[in-house]
C-alpha cells in the first residue's frame, strides 16, 4: 500500500506519488559546524508543510507505522542523501519514554534508523541513548521552553558501541533542534568522533 495516498499497490510508493514527493523534495545538508550545536550537520528530507505534514503526523499517531517504508523507498532513490549518510559510522534514533512506546506501538524513528541503516549496510544499535526522564512532548512546548524540557533527559548506554565513531541521529521532524542537540551534547560527551542528525522534515 502506498503510504501518501493510500492506493492498493505492491509497491509501498506509487508511481504517482514518487513524482510528488521528488517535486517536493529539498533533500538538504545544512551545516552547522560553525554554531554552537553540538552536531556537525542536519540531513532532511523535505519542509513540514502540507501532504508531507500530514503524512509524517499519519505515521506518528494514527497507528500506521508501515508508512516508514515509504520514505524509506524515497530515500533509497536519492544518491546525495545515501552517499552522505554513509560517511557515519553508526546510526541511532532519538529514544521516547516506555509510557509512549507502550501507548503507540512504536517509534516512528527508530524504524526509519533502523531500516536505513540496513539498506546502507552501516552499524545500527537501539541501546546507545536511553531516556531517562518523561518530559511533556516537545511539540507542547513553547519555542522557549524546549530547551529546558530536554536538559537531563537522555543517557548514553553501551558507550563502548559510539567510542570515536561519527555517529547520526535519527529523528522524524527538526523544529528548533533541541532534542537533538541535547542527544548530540550527550554523546559527544562520551567520547564519539562527530554527531550528524537526519530528520524526514524541518518545521
Ligand atoms: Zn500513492
Amino acid at each position: 500500500m502506498c503510504g501518501i495516498c493510500g492506493k492498493l499497490d505492491q509497491k509501498s510508493l506509487c508511481n504517482k506519488c514518487k513524482i510528488k514527493l521528488q517535486k517536493n523534495a529539498i533533500c538538504k545538508i545544512e551545516d552547522y559546524k560553525k554554531t554552537s550545536s553540538y552536531f556537525n550537520e542536519h540531513i532532511y528530507l523535505f519542509q513540514y508543510t502540507g501532504e508531507i505534514r500530514d503524512t509524517i503526523l499519519q505515521y506518528k499517531f494514527n497507528e500506521k507505522s508501515y508508512i516508514y517504508r515509504t520514505f524509506l523507498e524515497f530515500i533509497k532513490n536519492n544518491e546525495n542523501i545515501c552517499a552522505q549518510i554513509k560517511k557515519y559510522d553508526i546510526i541511532i534514533s532519538v529514544p521516547i519514554s516506555k509510557k509512549r512506546l507502550n501507548t503507540r506501538g512504536y517509534n516512528q524513528s527508530d524504524l526509519v534508523a533502523k531500516n536505513l541503516a540496513k539498506i546502507l549496510n552501516i552499524d545500527y544499535n537501539q541501546k546507545v541513548l536511553v531516556k531517562i526522564k518523561d518530559n511533556k512532548p516537545q511539540s507542547e512546548m513553547k519555542q522557549d521552553t524546549r530547551k529546558s524540557n530536554v536538559s537531563g533527559v537522555y543517557k548514553v548506554v553501551n558507550e563502548q558501541r559510539i567510542n570515536k565513531k561519527k555517529v547520526l541521529i535519527v529523528d522524524d521532524i527538526f523544529t528548533t533542534g533541541s532534542t537533538v542537540d541535547e542527544c548530540a551534547k550527550v554523546l559527544k560527551e562520551n567520547n564519539v568522533e562527530s554527531v550528524g542528525v537526519f530528520t524526514l522534515a524541518k518545521d
